[in-house]
């Protein structure tokens, strides 16, 4: 072995890698010329055979071939890379994705409305149970023995002998039995009607029930309060009308019209051409009311209203079927 081998390999090596046209041929090459057993580990094995004065210098010659031929397989193997793969490439004239963003339900957005002017003017917000006790729902209201409200056909009663509350005013003697006067609440929430299902009734509907005690209060105060709750509400020029009524925990007792909103007060389907729409029912407590909380009703007087949110509700957005307040027909919601 001499000078001529070492440049005759090195010569075949660089005519074998100028043939090689993919990874695979490039690492048979380098497995044959750089493995282990290749021909330059060969070349050194053979190194005995050179005479010893000249065995440095071959040595050297044979390690600059072997650090020659693998920076060419090197330099070969990075043309055989994956291509990187082509950036990716933002279309701005796309059309964007249409973000659809949820909004409140009409009845929750009702409800917030009305406790809004309600705060404002001095409420604060009290909430009782669905389930309640006969005695809140019916007898610290009042209601006698035998009043055709108690009956099977309107209440649902549970297992327990609880009911499910008809009406919010239980949250009125639930509230005067923990806090003494005066109280100035009102209370919204869920109330259920054992009723058939139809486009004009529901098993359950919402109301926001008022509730005001202290000293000196009157009808004239009632009549203040509902007077601009209504022009905060429906707006300045709204009429209002007290028509005298009947509940049993409210002595006088009376229901409030509106002027009807949609037309103005001249009469159109909504309001069955008569310019009024009944909004609420409402009166002075009963002093039988006050006495089943303990206070006393010598020195204290108060007023108290309820109001329909779906019947408002239903009136304002011209729905005719109560039904699809409850539905949750996306469709619908969409709309507000
Ligand atoms: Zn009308």
């Amino acid at each position: 072995m001499n000078k001529a081998t070492v440049t005759e390999i090195r010569k075949q090596f660089e005519k074998a890698l100028e043939e090689v046209r993919d990874t695979a041929a490039l690492e048979a090459l380098k497995h044959g010329y750089l493995g282990r057993k290749g021909i330059i580990a060969g070349l050194f094995a053979r190194i005995r055979e050179v005479p010893p004065e000249s065995r440095k210098e071959t040595g050297e010659l044979l390690n600059s071939l072997k650090t020659d031929l693998s920076a060419a397989i090197d330099a070969r193997s990075m043309q055989f890379a994956v291509p990187r793969k082509q950036k990716e490439i933002t279309d701005f004239s796309m059309p964007g994705y249409a973000m659809h963003h949820g909004s409140r339900h009409p009845l929750t957005q009702a409800v917030d409305d009305m406790l809004n002017i309600f705060q404002h003017l001095g409420f604060d917000i009290a909430y009782g149970p669905e389930v309640e006790i006969d005695w809140y729902n019916f007898e610290s209201l009042n209601f006698p023995p035998d009043h055709p409200a108690r009956d099977m056909q309107d209440t649902f009663y549970t297992e327990g002998g609880g009911v499910l509350r008809t009406h919010t005013s239980p949250v009125q003697t639930r509230y005067m039995s923990t806090h003494k006067p005066p109280v100035r609440i009102v209370a919204p929430g869920r109330v259920f009607r054992n009723e058939a299902i139809s486009a004009r009734s529901y098993c359950l509907f919402h109301q926001i029930e008022g509730l005001y005690i202290d000293e000196g209060i009157t009808f004239a105060d009632l009549k203040g309060t509902i007077e601009l709750f209504c022009r905060l509400y429906y707006g300045k020029d709204v009429r209002i009308k007290f028509r005298g009524s009947y509940f049993p925990f409210t002595e006088p007792s009376a229901e409030i019209d509106v002027s009807c909103f949609l037309c103005g007060g001249k009469g159109c389907p909504v309001c069955k051409q008569s310019g009024w729409l009944e909004i609420m029912g409402c009166g002075m407590v009963d002093p039988n009311v006050l006495k089943a909380v303990n206070y006393d009703s010598e020195r204290y007087s108060g007023y108290a209203f309820g109001l329909g949110i779906e019947r408002m509700l239903m009136m304002r957005l011209g729905i005719n079927d109560i039904r699809i307040l409850f539905e949750n027909d996306v469709e619908f919601l969409k709309q507000f």
